[in-house]
Parts: C-alpha cells; sequence; structure tokens
C-alpha cells in the first residue's frame, strides 16, 4: 500500500493548469515562501492519509463524469511525497491524463537529488512549474503561475509552450457548502 499525506482535493478545477484537471494539495512545506497562498498546508502533520489506489479511483471517477484532461499536483510541496506521486501520475498517463506539478524546487535542483522517487516522478510529469513563489516579483501574464521567477518546464510535448498564456487572466473558484467555503486559483494580491 502506497500513501499519501494530502491537504485537499478538487475533484474537477479549471484554475490549477490546462483545461478541466484533478487536483491534489500535498500537506507539508518547508519553504516558507512569503505571500504563499496555503500557509496552512506547511506544517508537516498528518491531514488526510490515504491510500493511492483511492485516489486513482477518484480520478477515474471525475474523468468519467467531468471529462477532465489531467492531474495537477499542488502544495505543500508535492515532491517530498514523489514515492506516492509516482504511482499516481504513472496511472495517469497510462489512461491518458496529462500530470502537471506545481515544486517549490528548481528542476536542476530536483535531478541533482538523484532520488529515484523524484526521477520517476518527472518522467512522469507533462507540465513542471518550478521555484519558490516571490511575492515581490507577482505574474500577471500568465494563468496559473505566481510570481514571475517561476518557470514552466515542457517536459514532454503533450502541450504546446505558451499555453500557459491562453486565458489571459487569473481564474478564481469558489465552492460554497453548508460545511465550508472552498477558495482556489489565485484567491488574493499580496
Ligand atoms: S513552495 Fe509553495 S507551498 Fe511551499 S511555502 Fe512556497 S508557495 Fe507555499
Amino acid at each position: 500500500m502506497t500513501c499519501l499525506n494530502l491537504a485537499s482535493v478538487r475533484e474537477c478545477t479549471e484554475a490549477e493548469g490546462p483545461g478541466k484537471r484533478f487536483a491534489l494539495w500535498c500537506q507539508g512545506c518547508s519553504r516558507k515562501c512569503k505571500g504563499c497562498c496555503n500557509p496552512h498546508m506547511q506544517p508537516f502533520v498528518e491531514r488526510h492519509i490515504v491510500d493511492t489506489t483511492d485516489v486513482k479511483d477518484a480520478i477515474r471517477k471525475s474523468k468519467e463524469e467531468n471529462g477532465i484532461e489531467g492531474v495537477s499536483f499542488i502544495g505543500g510541496e508535492p515532491m517530498l511525497q514523489a514515492e506516492g506521486l509516482v504511482d499516481v501520475a504513472q496511472w495517469c498517463h497510462e489512461n491518458d491524463l496529462s500530470v502537471l506539478v506545481f515544486t517549490g524546487f528548481l528542476h536542476q535542483a530536483l535531478i541533482d537529488l538523484r532520488n529515484p522517487f523524484v526521477d520517476e516522478l518527472l518522467a512522469n510529469t507533462d507540465i513542471l512549474v518550478d521555484g519558490p513563489f516571490m511575492k515581490d516579483l507577482l505574474d500577471h501574464d500568465r494563468d496559473w503561475v505566481g510570481s514571475t521567477n517561476q518557470r514552466v518546464i515542457f517536459l514532454t510535448d503533450r502541450y504546446s509552450p505558451g499555453i500557459e498564456k491562453q486565458r489571459g487572466k487569473r481564474r478564481v473558484e469558489c465552492i460554497v457548502t453548508d460545511e465550508s467555503i472552498r477558495i482556489n486559483g489565485w484567491p488574493i494580491r499580496v
């Protein structure tokens, strides 16, 4: 059994990458970027411990019901949970779903780690958005990128460069239920 420690999931979003996507937020990040959108996802505490089999079932269901084209891994820091995410990413590619990963690491730093799980996750990633969020370098041009230092790296040819500017404006999503209000996308100005 392979598990993930997740902060949140969104079964279908159009604010975390190209097209409709299943998004999952990992719990835990040591980077502490000023202006981080998700400071509650920084502590290394147990949130929702889930079997990757259940995650794949939820993604399959969303593909059937919502017609998602891919998944997005967000943080927290996804690369710290690469072992579990590899299992999900490989399954996504086998099922014709794209994989986008947001990471605070630079691409080269990930390669230099020489961690087999990180290497395998990169091998199953179509788009990598790399680098820490810098609040003084806010990016107003790209759809789902926080700051201008962060690069959109196309690791496969599934998407064409420029897709990150297709919409030309930020998107925020808000889901209100009896129990909670959930917001994702780019909800704040810092
Ligand atoms: S890398 Fe991402 S999750 Fe981690 S502190 Fe920076 S903005 Fe927040």
